[in-house]
């Protein structure tokens, strides 16, 4: 009973710190979770036009891209996440966790009541400051880990200072990736090639390496595969196939880590429209008519999967591990 009442205090207080936040109107009208009048009926919105839909604008970034200056802005569930406790005291790292899915992450998992540790490229500053903010709003401690992932030196660092600052660790979301579009194989240099498997398969090994002596049994370790792992695309070389071991990884670590209590899951989406794919993701031409091939007939927004990473964090999913979660509007796999 004493429990259920400080759980209740606390959501009493989430739900005030959002009403203050969302005050402004949303980039997109719909809700995520629209609390309803049941006198209304339901609250059904259709997929296919909650949502921007190609043709998009041409549009191109250096590397690693800023969301804040896309076009259209993705939604990571700033004006619309609503949460209900689902994750109260729970303490997550997220890498990538300025912009696109991680973002979305981020915002869900401090509304959710946990306290969010987030990493990314120094040049992602303007990204993560408006993350920060929004996890504080959210009556939650930020923490901000700038870095490069691609040497084991920082993961450990990362992971250490995470550790220390959040006063512990029982969520990892290896978020972070590179993505760069190439028509041959013979475009790809070693270097290339080096980024995008250092990025995307050593850095999840070193993390989840230093992590590991902070996990309790209960926490969770979720990783970012794509629909690339089962379906590559002939332009996606390099990172297809780091996404088909990152399935790999995470159906292997849930054998070795369920007896520990750990449990380890996935997520595969479809397209997306984050800063990835306008920063050298895509052909320019794949920009214009992005997700358009889905049957949904446009690309997810970022606030779209983030149920999916509170599901996989949260104890009400105790018998799911090893399993990867697809979000790909229709025509991807799992
Ligand atoms: P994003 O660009 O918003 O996020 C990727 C993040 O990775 C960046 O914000 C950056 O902080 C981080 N990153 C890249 N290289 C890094 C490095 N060397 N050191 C530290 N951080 C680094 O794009 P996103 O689409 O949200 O990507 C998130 C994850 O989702 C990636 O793993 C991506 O492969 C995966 N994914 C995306 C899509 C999609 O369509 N957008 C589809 C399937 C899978
Ligand atoms: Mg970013």
């Amino acid at each position: 009973m004493e429990k259920q009442i400080t759980r209740r205090n606390a959501l009493g207080k989430i739900a005030t710190t959002i009403a203050v936040a969302a005050v402004a109107p949303a980039a997109f009208a719909q809700s995520q979770n629209k609390k309803t009048n049941p006198a209304m009926g339901p609250d059904l919105t259709d997929p296919t036009t909650k949502y921007p839909r190609p043709p998009f604008k041409r549009q191109f970034q250096p590397f690693p891209g800023l969301a804040g200056k896309m076009d259209p802005i993705p939604d990571h569930g700033e004006k619309t996440y609503v949460g209900s406790g689902r994750l109260m005291g729970r303490k997550a790292l997220i890498t990538g966790g300025d912009s696109g899915i991680g973002r979305a992450a981020a915002i869900a998992y401090a509304r959710e009541g946990a306290d969010v540790a987030i990493n990314y490229l120094p040049e992602e500053e303007p990204d993560a400051k408006e993350v920060v903010a929004l996890i504080r709003q959210a009556g939650r401690k930020a923490v901000a880990i700038p870095g490069d992932i691609r040497t084991e030196e920082f993961c450990k660092t990362l992971v250490a200072r995470a550790v220390q600052e959040l006063g512990g660790l029982d969520t990892l979301v290896n978020n972070a990736g590179h993505q760069k579009t190439h028509e041959s194989i013979l475009d790809i240099s070693t270097e290339e090639f080096e980024r995008t498997m250092k990025t995307n398969i050593y850095a999840p090994f070193w993390i989840i390496k230093a992590a590991l002596p902070h996990l309790k049994p209960g926490s969770s370790i979720i990783g970012l595969s794509s629909v690339q792992a089962y379906d590559p695309s002939e332009n996606l070389y390099d990172y297809a196939q780091t996404k088909a071991a990152t399935t790999s990884y995470v159906k292997s670590l849930a054998k070795q880590l369920g007896p520990k209590g750990i449990r380890v899951n996935g997520v595969a989406p479809g397209p997306v429209w984050t800063a990835l794919e306008v920063s050298g993701g895509q052909t320019q031409e794949n920009i214009e008519k992005f997700g358009e091939e889905t049957p949904l007939g446009r690309p997810g927004q970022p606030a779209e999967l983030a149920s999916i990473f509170v599901q996989l964090a949260d104890n009400s999913a105790s018998f799911t591990t090893g399993h990867i979660y697809g979000a790909a509007g229709g025509s991807g796999q799992p």
